[in-house]
């Protein structure tokens, strides 16, 4: 079969992961990518400066032999600290073994690795500064703008695949067929980047194995340690309503915002007023699609064909996944890319959709939830349980973070049942003296199938 060269679009995450695991399967790769190379631009660096990197991401990166270049940048978050608006904390772990920890990592920093070790070391050819403009579908044609001398040329797709992200060029050209049937659905929230900086001497300022969140009911402010000591600090907020990002809509208002609801944390923030005003709001929303390709020319990838909600961390780890199932695939040395494609595709997108819902509710969990003491105390049963029934019950958290082998479509469903179970179970009890856990064990066993 013959599936020597591919091109790809985007060298972003996915892209640039993708690249290197294609090119150590000998297929030749080349690589399109809007922005300038970001090993030399400045202005490359930009969106979301640290991501939570857990086990299905770590299992990409050793899949693609880059896990060694990237484990330095690695900071550990064993868990939540959760600040209240009394100014006391709390912390909750989010695993119960030595291992169960998930990973601050530099989106700029591993971003440029991947880039340098596709180009450097698995010889693929990129391309900066050329943009994608539009697909044809019936030609099976890119579009590309060069954009340093405005010239449009097209690339045939044999085949195209296609890691521009969320906003994916690729994706929308598909908009009025049925072949893909992608829809983008806007989250009425969007999010802000603020920086707390290392102390005088690079000390963090706040604990460093942790992900530190402020819930405050509708909306939250969250932490994540870098390696030079300082945190990036995200709100996510309403883009309207009473406290919004509309409502916040002058610096003495913004000032005062952050002095009553998170006052520890104001004195620690660079330059709130002017961070806030000059760094953008960004948008959140989540990509679905019916169908990722279109007859072995195209294939959607990452974001691109998948976006998620940032709550559960998992969009950069789901896109990873991708990389190594689609890997998997090309293991059959007899299939050709539109049959590589379509398995792809059903392997993949009901993992997906699934980590698209729980990427939702998690929101909730963090901004709100987790302040409740029922919630507690789930969490405490849910551990004990785990530790009775190790083959059995599993957090569902535990599941997505720390599980790669089990899909994220078997954690939707488990969890839905785990959930019920541990909402029965705490129905009477305010603590675990009110639990008898032997009964529960047994409940547990009676209503929840062994994992395989
Ligand atoms: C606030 C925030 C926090 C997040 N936190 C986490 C986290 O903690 N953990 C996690 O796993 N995920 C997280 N994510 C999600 C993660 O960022 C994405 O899932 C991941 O970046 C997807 O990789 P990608 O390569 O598919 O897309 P992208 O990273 O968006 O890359 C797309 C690439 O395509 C290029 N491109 C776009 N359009 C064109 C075009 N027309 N022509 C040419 N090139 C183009 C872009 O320049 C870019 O390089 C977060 C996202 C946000 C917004």
């Amino acid at each position: 079969m013959n599936r020597s060269s591919v091109t790809i679009l985007g060298a972003g995450l996915c892209g640039a992961l993708l690249a290197i695991v294609l090119a150590r399967r000998g297929i030749k790769v080349s690589m399109l990518e809007r922005s300038p190379d970001p090993r030399t631009s400045e202005a490359a660096r930009g969106r979301s400066i640290n991501l939570a990197m857990a086990a299905r991401g770590i299992r990409g990166l050793k899949h693609a032999g880059v896990f060694d270049l990237v484990e330095p940048l690695l900071v550990p978050m064993k868990g939540r600290c959760v600040h209240n608006l009394d100014g006391t904390t709390q912390h909750h772990l989010y695993g119960q073994r030595e291992t169960e920890k998930i990973y601050s990592v530099s989106r700029a920093a591993l971003n440029e690795i991947l880039v340098d070790a596709a180009e450097t070391e698995y010889k693929v050819q990129i391309k900066f500064g050329q943009e994608a403009v539009t697909y044809y579908p019936e030609e099976a044609t890119l579009r590309v703008r060069d954009l340093d001398t405005g010239n449009d040329y097209d690339v045939r797709a044999k085949p195209l695949i296609a890691s521009d992200g969320a906003g994916s060029a690729v994706r929308r050209a598909f908009a009025d067929t049925d072949i893909i049937g992608g829809t983008e659905d806007l989250l009425q929230h969007r999010y802000k980047e603020l920086v707390i900086p290392g102390g005088p001497n690079g000390e963090f300022q706040l604990e460093q194995n942790a992900l530190h969140i402020w819930p405050r009911g509708g909306f939250m402010l969250i932490a994540l340690p870098n390696p030079g000591g300082d945190f990036t600090l995200t709100l996510f907020l309403p883009v309207e309503g009473k406290i919004s990002f509309a409502s916040l809509d002058t610096d003495s208002k913004v000032q005062a915002f952050f002095d009553e609801l998170f006052p520890d944390i104001v004195p620690l923030i660079d330059d709130l007023i002017g961070s806030w005003n000059r760094n953008p709001a960004g948008v959140l929303g989540t990509v679905r699609s019916r169908h990722w390709h279109d007859r072995g020319n195209v294939l959607l990838i990452g974001d691109a064909a998948h976006a998620v909600v940032p709550f559960h961390g998992q969009g950069m780890n789901l896109a990873f996944e991708d990389c190594v199932v689609l890997d998997q695939v090309l293991e059959n040395p007899d299939a050709d890319w539109a049959t590589v494609f379509d398995v792809f595709e059903n392997e993949q997108i009901a993992n997906a959709n699934a980590i698209a819902d729980m990427a939702l509710e998690n929101y909730v969990e963090m901004r709100d939830t987790v302040r409740d003491p029922k919630h507690q105390l789930q969490q405490q049963l849910a551990f004990a349980l785990e530790k009775r029934l190790p083959n059995r019950f599993i957090p569902r958290y535990s599941m997505i973070m720390f599980h790669d082998e089990i899909p994220y479509a078997i954690a939707q469903k488990r969890g839905a049942i785990q959930q019920k179970l541990l909402d029965d179970l705490t129905d009477r009890a305010d603590e675990m003296a009110d639990i008898d856990l032997d009964a529960a064990v047994a409940e547990v066993e009676r209503r929840l199938p062994p994992i395989h």
